[in-house]
């Protein structure tokens, strides 16, 4: 029985194209919002190097310029326009440029977070939460909402949200921002039963301590690196790359059976909710 599968999988055609496609994401259109530096750059890279048209965004226009640049020398089909993901005007003109220039949209993912507070939960301000979760947490669904009418016309499509090992277990200091970060492994799992009936998947990724400018008060001080090093199965900090391949994967044909699912990323941070 098993020999007779094995066998029909060989001499399938279709399966067989099936084979050979599947990781790749040539023709897929993808957005990838903060997308400048660190994670949000990886993942373009990931993406793009797997095939897909990339589109790169930051609040700077001089940061879109350089990762342009940078993805452009790489051979990676790539366009770029500044976006705030907190501002609805920003977004739009992000929606509306990757339409025009690519065409359509298959793959959205929303990796912009920001961190304005350090310190005790009980000292944070009303615009404090405001700010972490409009731009988090509320730019993420918003942004979802915008891009799903064009991958329907696509006949499906990957949404991919950025969290954190402290969306389990809430950093000190990093009260409001881990609350967050929690917020968006439920916005995963509240999505994906409805865009599941449109052939959109949805997904998240929880990296760990990755070395980039975002985290750097978590990695400069060789006493919190330590101290964070004993958490860890595999003894050293992420780098972006970590993160990108990952995020390529949830967003390719190899995830297909997959949604709603947060996949940690944390060389083996004990994380649970
Ligand atoms: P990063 O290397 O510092 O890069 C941040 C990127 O975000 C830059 O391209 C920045 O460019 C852009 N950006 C900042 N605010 C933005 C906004 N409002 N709208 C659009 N773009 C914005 O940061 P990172 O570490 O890669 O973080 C990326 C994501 O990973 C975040 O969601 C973060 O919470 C998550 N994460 C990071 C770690 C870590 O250890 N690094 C761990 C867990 C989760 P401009 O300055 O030009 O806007």
């Amino acid at each position: 029985m098993l020999r007779a599968v094995t066998k029909c999988l060989y001499i399938n055609p279709v399966a067989g194209r099936r084979m050979m496609s599947h990781s790749s994401l040539a023709g897929k259109v993808a957005i990838v919002t903060a997308s400048t530096d660190g994670i949000g750059l990886a993942a373009a890279q990931a993406l793009g190097k797997r095939g897909a048209h990339v589109v790169v965004s930051s609040r700077k226009q001089a940061n879109v310029d350089k990762a342009v640049s940078q993805l452009r020398s790489e051979n990676i089909q790539v366009i770029g326009t500044s976006c705030n993901v907190g501002i609805e005007q920003d977004r739009e003109k992000l929606i509306s440029l990757t339409l025009e220039k690519c065409g359509g949209i298959d793959i959205l993912v929303s990796n912009a977070a920001v961190n304005p507070f350090f310190g005790n939960i009980l000292d944070s301000t009303d615009e404090v939460w405001t700010k972490i979760f409009d731009v988090n947490v509320k730019a993420s669904f918003l942004l979802t909402k915008q891009v799903v009418p064009h991958m329907e016309k696509r006949g499906g499509g990957s949404v991919l949200f950025v969290s954190s090992v402290a969306g389990y277990q809430p950093m000190p200091g990093l009260g409001p921002y881990s609350v967050s970060k929690t917020a968006l492994l439920g916005l995963t799992r509240a999505l994906a039963p409805e865009l599941a009936h449109s052939n959109i998947r949805v997904n998240c990724v929880a990296p760990g301590i990755i070395k980039t400018r975002f985290s750097s008060a978590l990695w400069q001080s060789e006493d919190v690196t330590n101290e964070f090093m004993k958490q860890l199965c595999i003894k050293r900090l992420g780098v972006p790359e970590d993160i990108g391949g990952v995020v390529a994967f949830l967003c390719s044909d190899d995830a297909a059976y997959i949604t709603g699912e947060t996949i940690t990323v944390t060389g083996g941070m004990n994380c649970r909710l």
